[in-house]
């Protein structure tokens, strides 16, 4: 069910799901009580209440959603969840995109978390540093992110001219396919910037493209996707 677990601190988790955990995404136009049925095999594992986990109706933008405390359920229209409350269950979904979730300590001890969908577009135009700058706003002082499986820069061919565009804004990003053509590493490229933001950065191994146990849009369009997350359970 998860390709990467990890308690990060007392009762506070980061996790990625694998295949294995099925279709999270309910608008793929496929079985929607699969979706629901996979979602909550994928609660009770992670040992959240049902309802609490929060997905976001992701557009490929730059949008951070601050979720309020008070705030009825629902799915914002955001590429970025913020929880100032360090209370939500997040989740972010993802095929060949990069999935990334964050922790925010403050001076007082309390945390913030946050997830973001960071595909070319939403890394080139910012979305990482811009949940970043939520977090601190926030009062986040020590950030913590983990890049989770995404297609490697070996695998993610582009035309040339658009490397050169999305490496001009994040550096680092630009790379070579296996035959020779001109590739992306997004991950590279977010690692990057995140750390020249001074943000703690973890990466997940994993090539989305390659692995048969993570879904992939590039090799399976129709196939599914695999969820970010950041939970917290009574320890
Ligand atoms: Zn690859």
């Amino acid at each position: 069910m998860f390709h990467h677990r990890e308690q990060i601190a007392a009762g506070t988790w980061v996790g990625f799901t694998d295949a294995g955990a099925g279709n999270l995404a309910s608008r793929l136009g496929g079985d929607p009580a699969a979706v629901a049925r996979n979602r909550a095999a994928l609660l009770a594992e992670m040992g959240v209440t049902r309802g609490s986990l929060r997905f976001m109706h992701q557009v490929h933008g730059t949008a951070v959603h601050r979720l309020g405390p008070t705030e009825a359920p629902g799915v914002p229209v955001a590429d970025a969840l913020v929880d100032g409350s360090g209370t939500s269950a997040l989740a972010v979904l993802v095929a060949d995109c990069v999935p990334i979730v964050l922790v925010a300590e403050r001076a007082d001890g309390t945390t913030a978390t946050a997830v973001a969908h960071a595909g070319r577009r939403g890394a080139a135009g910012g979305i990482a540093t811009a949940t970043v700058q939520a977090l601190r706003a926030d009062g986040g002082e020590r950030i913590r992110a983990w890049l989770g499986p995404a297609i490697c820069g070996s695998c993610y061919e582009v035309p040339a001219e658009m490397r050169a565009e999305v490496d001009a804004v994040l550096p680092g990003s630009a790379a070579t396919t296996r035959d020779g053509t001109p590739g992306l590493d997004l991950r590279a490229g977010l690692e990057r910037q995140l750390r020249a933001a001074e943000v703690e950065v973890t990466v997940v191994p994993g090539c989305t493209r390659e692995s048969e146990d993570l879904f992939s849009y590039r090799r399976d369009a129709g196939t599914g996707r695999t969820a970010g997350l950041v939970w917290h359970t009574r320890p």
